[in-house]
Parts: C-alpha cells; sequence; structure tokens
C-alpha cells in the first residue's frame, strides 16, 4: 500500500483504501469520494499534481514556515483526513450551487461599463417587474388548479351522492346496495390516482411528495436536478390535480410552493431550456445567486396564493425555506406574496360570482361568526393540547419514516410505486365506506354544514354526518370541523374520523404522487381538537365555555405544530386564513410552541426528516454538534486540485476528465513545489474551465476571441452547462495554454488552518459558499472545505 511512512501517531487519517495507488504510478491519495483521481502517465504535471500521500504532513504547508518538501521533519500534528469510505458510499453526490457571485475581470468589465445610476435604476426596476410577475403567474396557476380541482370533486361528489341515493332506499337500514356506489367511488378515487402516480413516476419523479423539502434543500444552496423546469411544474400541477379528485389524504397546498418556485426560476431567467427558447430579456439575472431570491419570492407567492396569507406566505419563507436574507429581499418577497393574494382574490371571486372579492385564497377555512375569546384559565388547556399534538407529530412523523423506509427497501419497481398508491387510495376509500356503513350518526336537517347533504340510512329530514364528513374534498371538511354549531357528530364519529385519517395521511404522505401534508395535518387536529371540547363538555356539562370550532383551530395549530415544526408563520397563516382576532394569536403560539419543543425532544419535522432520509446535504443554521471545538485542519481535504494561473489546456482537460470536483484553487509560484502547494491567486470552477475548453479561449488565439468575450459568454450556457465529454480531446491543442486571470474568481474566501469550525461554518453559511479555501501563512494552499464537509466528516 502507497502509504509511504507511517503518519505521525497523532494523524487521524481515514484513507479510502481502494484509492490509494501502488508505489509504482508514484501516486498518492486522491481524497475525492466521487472518483479517484489516477495519473495519466504522458503528462508530466499530473502525477506531480497527485503525488501527496498520508505520510506528508502538510504542517509545511499550513504553518508556512517549513520548506515544502521537509516531509519527514514535519511535526505530527494532523492537517488532513480523507473521507471514510463508509461516509463517501453512503451519501448520494448532490452538487451544490453558486451561491457567492463570481467577482472576476469579465464581471468587473460589465460593472464598470454599466456603472451609471441608470443602469443600477433600471435593474432594480426590472427586479419589481419580476417578483410581480411571480406573484401573478403563480396565482393564475393556483386558480387554474383549484378550479379543475373543484369542479371535478364536485362532478365525483354528486355522482356519488346520487348514486347512494338510487341504490339506497332511504329507509333501509340493512344497507341497501351500498356496494354499487362503493364500486363507483373505488373507480372514481383508483383512476386519477393511478393516472397521477403513472405521471409522478414515469415522467417526473422529483415532483412526488409536497416540493417544501426540495425547495428547501434548493435556497439552501443543494443543486436538486430538475426541480425548477417547466416538465416539472406541469406534472406537478397534473399531479396534485388527480391525487386530490382522488381522494388522497393530502392537499395542494406544498405543491403550490414548489409550482410558485419554478415560476420564479423560469421567469427570471428569461429562457426556457426545456423548450430550448431565448427570450433575450433578464440576462442580467442568469446566476445561481439571482435565481435562488427569485425562487424565494416564488416559494412565498405560493403559499400566499395557497392560504390567502401574504404575511404567513412570508414569513414562511423565512421560516422554513430561507437560508439567506436581507431587507430589499424581505421587500421583494413581501410584495410577490401581496401581489399573489390579489390575483387570486380576483380570479376566485370572479369565478364565484362575488361582488366583493372575499375569495381569499385556496385554503379557505372560513370566517369564525363570533369572534373567538378565551379566558385565562384555558391557557393551561391550551398548552396541554399543544403538548397532544406535539406528541402526536413526533409519532406521524417516526411512524411515516419508518413507512417510507419500508417502501424504499421493498418497493423499488416504478409499477409498484403506481400499484402502491392505487392500493392506498382503495384502502381509504373502504375505510370510509366502513365508517359509513357502521356508524349510525343522523343529525336534523338545518344545521347541516355541507352543501349537498346526503341522507344515507338517515330519517327525511335528515342527514348522515359521517358521510357529510367524507363527501368532500379535506379542506371542505376542517372547514365544516371549524365551524359546524355544536352537536353536529357523535363522539364515536369523530374518535374513528381522527383515527382513520391520522393512519391514512401517516400512509399517503411519501406515495408517489404530488401531495401536501398541511391538510391531512390540520384535519387531524381540527378532528382531535374538536373531539376533545366534545368529549369535556360531555363529562363536564358545565364547560359550555368550550366552543368546538375553537378547539378545534387549537387541535389543528397544535397538530401542525407536532408535524411540522413551524410556529411564527403557521400561526400567521391560521390567523390569516381563519380571521380570527390579533388576541387570538397568543392561544394559537401558546399551542404552536408546545408542540414544537415536545415534537423537537423525540425527532424533527417532516421536512427535515425527508431531507435527512435523502441525504441531502443541507448546512444547518448551527454547525453539527461534534463539529463543536474542531479546528478547520480537521475538517479540509489535501492534498488539493489546483490549477496554474497559466495552465496548458491538456492538463485542465486531464483534471477535469479525472476528478469529478467542481472548484480548483488557481495558484502561482509553483516553482519547484507541486500545484498543490501553490501561492492562492483565485478559485475557477469546473464549469467555467469548460466553457474555456469548448469556446477554445487559449492564449494563442486570444486576439480572435478577446474583443468578443465578456460574462455573456459564461451566462449564455448557464443553468446547463455542457459536460467535459462535450469537448473534444485535445490532441491538437496539446501545447495551447489556458490563462484564468481574467476567468478565475480572484476573491474566493480563505481562512486559516486554526481558525475554528463553528466560526468558518457561520462564514460558509453565511455567504453561501461552495468552496472554503484554507490556506497558511505565506498563502500557499492548504486545503479546501466543501460543505460536505461540514456535515459528514
Ligand atoms: P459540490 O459537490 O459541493 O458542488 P465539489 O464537487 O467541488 O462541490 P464536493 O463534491 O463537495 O466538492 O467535494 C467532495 C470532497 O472533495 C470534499 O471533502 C472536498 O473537500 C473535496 N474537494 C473538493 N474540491 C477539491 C479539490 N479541488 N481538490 C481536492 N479535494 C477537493
Amino acid at each position: 500500500v502507497a502509504v509511504k511512512s507511517s503518519p505521525p501517531p497523532t494523524a487521524v487519517v481515514d484513507i479510502l483504501i481502494d484509492d490509494i495507488p501502488t508505489p509504482s504510478t508514484g501516486v498518492g491519495v486522491g481524497n475525492n469520494n466521487s472518483g479517484t483521481l489516477m495519473p495519466d502517465k504522458d503528462d508530466d504535471d499530473l502525477p506531480a499534481l497527485l503525488d501527496h500521500t498520508p505520510s506528508y504532513s502538510g504542517n509545511s504547508a499550513v504553518n508556512g514556515n517549513l520548506p515544502p518538501n521537509d516531509r519527514d521533519n514535519a511535526e505530527s500534528e494532523p492537517i488532513f483526513r480523507v473521507r471514510s469510505r463508509t461516509a463517501a458510499a453512503s451519501t448520494p453526490n448532490y452538487e451544490s450551487l453558486d451561491y457567492e457571485v463570481c467577482e472576476n475581470k469579465l464581471f468587473q468589465d460589465e460593472q464598470k461599463k454599466r456603472l451609471t445610476e441608470r443602469f443600477s435604476l433600471r435593474k432594480d426596476i426590472i427586479r419589481w417587474i419580476i417578483f410581480i410577475q411571480i406573484g401573478i403567474i403563480t396565482a393564475l396557476i393556483a386558480c387554474s388548479i383549484d378550479i379543475i380541482i373543484e369542479e371535478l370533486s364536485e362532478l365525483k361528489y354528486m355522482f356519488l351522492m346520487t348514486s347512494v341515493e338510487k341504490n339506497v332506499p332511504q329507509t333501509d337500514f340493512t344497507g341497501g346496495d351500498l356496494v354499487v356506489p362503493f364500486l363507483y367511488w373505488i373507480l372514481l378515487s383508483v383512476v386519477p390516482v393511478a393516472f397521477g402516480a403513472a405521471m409522478v413516476t414515469y415522467i417526473e419523479p422529483i415532483t412526488a411528495g409536497s416540493g417544501i423539502p426540495q425547495v428547501k434543500s434548493y435556497l439552501n444552496g443543494v443543486k436538486i436536478p430538475r426541480i425548477v423546469r417547466i416538465k416539472t411544474l406541469a406534472v406537478k400541477a397534473i399531479g396534485v390535480i388527480t391525487s386530490v379528485v382522488g381522494g388522497l389524504a393530502g392537499g395542494k397546498e406544498g405543491p403550490m410552493i414548489h409550482a410558485g418556485a419554478v415560476v420564479a426560476a423560469g421567469i427570471s431567467q428569461g429562457k426556457s431550456t426545456t423548450f430550448v427558447k431565448d427570450f433575450r430579456v433578464f440576462k442580467a439575472f442568469r446566476d445561481d445567486h439571482e435565481k435562488r431570491d427569485f425562487v424565494l419570492g416564488g416559494g412565498a407567492a405560493g403559499v400566499s396564493a395557497a392560504f390567502g396569507a401574504p404575511i404567513g406566505g412570508m414569513l414562511f419563507s423565512l421560516e422554513e425555506a430561507a437560508s439567506f436574507w436581507n431587507q430589499n429581499l424581505i421587500w421583494r418577497t413581501l410584495v410577490a406574496s401581496i401581489i399573489s393574494v390579489f390575483t387570486l382574490n380576483l380570479v376566485l371571486s370572479t369565478y364565484h360570482g362575488l361582488n366583493d372579492f372575499t375569495f381569499t385564497g385556496l385554503f379557505n377555512l372560513g370566517k369564525f361568526d363570533q369572534p373567538l375569546k378565551f379566558d385565562y384559565f384555558e391557557l393551561p388547556i391550551f398548552m396541554l393540547l399543544g403538548i397532544t399534538g406535539g406528541l402526536l407529530g413526533a409519532a406521524w412523523n417516526s411512524l411515516n419514516t419508518k413507512i417510507n423506509g419500508f417502501r424504499k427497501r421493498y418497493i423499488p419497481w416504478k409499477i409498484g410505486k403506481v400499484c402502491e398508491a392505487v392500493v392506498v387510495a382503495m384502502f381509504g376509500v373502504t375505510l370510509a365506506c366502513t365508517m359509513i356503513y357502521f356508524i349510525n350518526d343522523c343529525r336534523p336537517l338545518g344545521n347541516d354544514p355541507t352543501i349537498h347533504p346526503v341522507q344515507l340510512f338517515c330519517e327525511d329530514n335528515e342527514y348522515n354526518a359521517v358521510a357529510a364528513l367524507w363527501f368532500q374534498t379535506p379542506e371542505a371538511t376542517v372547514r365544516s370541523l371549524f365551524h359546524d354549531p355544536p352537536g353536529s357528530h357523535k363522539i364515536l364519529t369523530l374518535t374513528m374520523f381522527t383515527i382513520v385519517y391520522y393512519v391514512l395521511s401517516c400512509a399517503t404522505f411519501g406515495l408517489n404522487v404530488s401531495l401536501g401534508v398541511f391538510i391531512p395535518t390540520a384535519l387531524v387536529g381540527a378532528a382531535w381538537g374538536r373531539l376533545f371540547a366534545m368529549v369535556t363538555y360531555y363529562l363536564f356539562p358545565e364547560t359550555e365555555f368550550l366552543h368546538p370550532g375553537k378547539y378545534a383551530l387549537i387541535g389543528a395549530a397544535a397538530n401542525l405544530g407536532g408535524v411540522l415544526r413551524m410556529t411564527i408563520s403557521l400561526s400567521v397563516i391560521l390567523m390569516e386564513t381563519t380571521g380570527v382576532e390579533t388576541s387570538f394569536f397568543f392561544p394559537l403560539i401558546i399551542a404552536l410552541i408546545s408542540a414544537k419543543w415536545v415534537g423537537d425532544y423525540f425527532n424533527e419535522g417532516i421536512y427535515d426528516t425527508q431531507i435527512e432520509v435523502n441525504h441531502v446535504p443541507i448546512l444547518p443554521w448551527e454547525p453539527l454538534p461534534q463539529y463543536k471545538g474542531l479546528k478547520a485542519r480537521e475538517i479540509l481535504s489535501s492534498p488539493v486540485v489546483c490549477i496554474k494561473l497559466r495552465d496548458s489546456a491538456h492538463y485542465i482537460y486531464n483534471v477535469l476528465k479525472k476528478c469529478d470536483h467542481n472548484g480548483f484553487p488557481v495558484v502561482d509560484d509553483v516553482q519547484g513545489v507541486h500545484r498543490s502547494q501553490g501561492r492562492v491567486c483565485g478559485i475557477v470552477l469546473r464549469s467555467q474551465l469548460i466553457v474555456i475548453l469548448l469556446k477554445s479561449l487559449y492564449v494563442e488565439n486570444c486576439r480572435f476571441w478577446l474583443p468578443d468575450t465578456s460574462i455573456q459568454t459564461f451566462r449564455d450556457v448557464y443553468p446547463r452547462y455542457p459536460s467535459i465529454e462535450s469537448v473534444r480531446k485535445l490532441d491538437d491543442k496539446i501545447r495551447y495554454t489556458v490563462d484564468l486571470a481574467m476567468f478565475m474568481n480572484p476573491s474566493p474566501v480563505r481562512v486559516n488552518a486554526h481558525d475554528s469550525v463553528p466560526r468558518i461554518f457561520q462564514v460558509f453559511r453565511a455567504l453561501g459558499l461552495r468552496h472554503m479555501l484554507v490556506i497558511n501563512n505565506e498563502n500557499r494552499i492548504a486545503g479546501i472545505i466543501t460543505r460536505r464537509d461540514f456535515i459528514y466528516k
């Protein structure tokens, strides 16, 4: 094994055994986890570049006082650590986004040219216009989805009710021929669900679920492939319509956030890569940094449209999705949210024939007739409900994670995933029918909360309260639970409904369908909250103050807090959607915070759990506990694959071919030392190098390209940069040179090997970095740190 001499006793060196080259090749350990670097025997430079073994104590590099080749005298302090095989193997290779603006010479030239006040004003105005467009288009998509769902659901449930009335004689308490409506119900659920699941599974699997974890990861800086494509939006929209119409226990709100993000990413770039159409507008916004801000605005517009809650939408983005904020962004996001709600209000009010524009959101929870009041002795009760929500939410998250783990393991086939969605849909219908059949809960008409009451098994002038819960969309049921007058349900009905929906929603979230988790969670919470008020009133009839609607709202808040673990945005969303007074914010926040704290004791919120289970390397708000007390030298990767300021095209080509890294420090002053010990003068990205090779931007032929090359040359290929495979082998250009001076980022963030990890973590996260260079006192490269080093080492 090519560990030439034993590492110093204190050194921590986890080596990928497979990566250790044999001595004959003269190559040391390449620590990249994505591919082993192997030297090109024909290339004189490459072996030198890679000639590092664990025996090389880079303290010389770190301290800057030992001669670079003085390997034996190096101190015994560890300076590098190679990723272990297990960590490397178990983590999918998600790439990062470049949220750091590359202020290279080309960029600065552009800035200088446009250094007029008029230009910045124009750019600012365009930015505002884009945010407004995002609000409008997101709302229009939300309206279309909502109207289609409403119309189709209306048709479905009307048909089922007619079928029930035709097949079950109203006075026949033996059940009549409930089999026929049951079969229709199954058919009307299975067909749309199968269609939606097939689309998600076969056309765009990234659209499965709510999309919030993916948007959150994207905003954190992780590149999730295909997340903001038009195709994704189309499949998501159809997926969510079919799932809700099919009657699965989920809602359309989560997907709306994803839809908003896609709209934002699409509009802000002024081109569509899917349709190969460049509208030649908004070119200045074609980079990850700008796009991130728009996506954030799109997410907020999506939430706002979904709930009719502009402030809640903005806070949702702040609390749940955003990793980076500034004051201007808050303003723009709020404007996008307000515009989105306004547009939605306008369109839906017109559609519903209202003349006072009162139709606020997709998830309209209805306004409470009376202002909701509370007494101070109720506060401990709210807290108790919050604790219950935390416990139920934590159990839900853990059960759901187990079910999803089972799915991943035992249902790997595409057809299996579609069948599973169909089975869950059938299971839901069967449970609903069983409830309707076995529970006798007839209520007098007049108090009827549903638009189309079903008489099923009830006397004339009565309606079936169990059927009323099931024969409508889930959000309509939440509305009923909030606003139905006291005595609208039996205790048994709500108990069974809570249990069934809890299990159903748990089995549904994670299916290969587009669905959000907000509605079912609110529904379960509203059911047990209302149940709590009913049971307490039943046991202590003097507790008349326990208004069932109020407790349904508190229950919904508690359950949402227990599953999602959001507090501020959720309370504001609930307030905005129900129109409760500001004074009721206090009870809501008590329930939410108690739920969050109790839930956090057991596990993370469902979105974070999903991110963790999928090994998406998102950076938490704080460094992980095991990193506290560490120094940069304990997590850095070394030796580093570097490129000289003026390097041969052939060498660059070989590096790109043989290693998967996305960032390469640019070094000079490499006389007598290897590149990986050179003096840092910048960093260059793989994507930039590929463009340079593809466009032959060589020193030798600079008179051809220099006048026409600008930052736009690189923006034109954004975001789908070609791969190195698209570059022809450079046999004829073997002697060509690339001068990186004008292309590289000349001011990469550099830290010292002795800096503490929590500190550099904060810098890395706050600036949205992709690579952080570790240097010694002589500004020579000592190592490199990427997001994975903060998570998996
Ligand atoms: P990203 O994947 O975040 O877009 P990347 O591909 O450049 O960026 P990673 O895949 O995160 O880098 O890096 C995997 C490991 O390789 C990390 O431990 C990192 O420190 C190391 N690494 C990254 N770039 C280099 C490099 N140029 N030379 C040597 N090691 C590197």
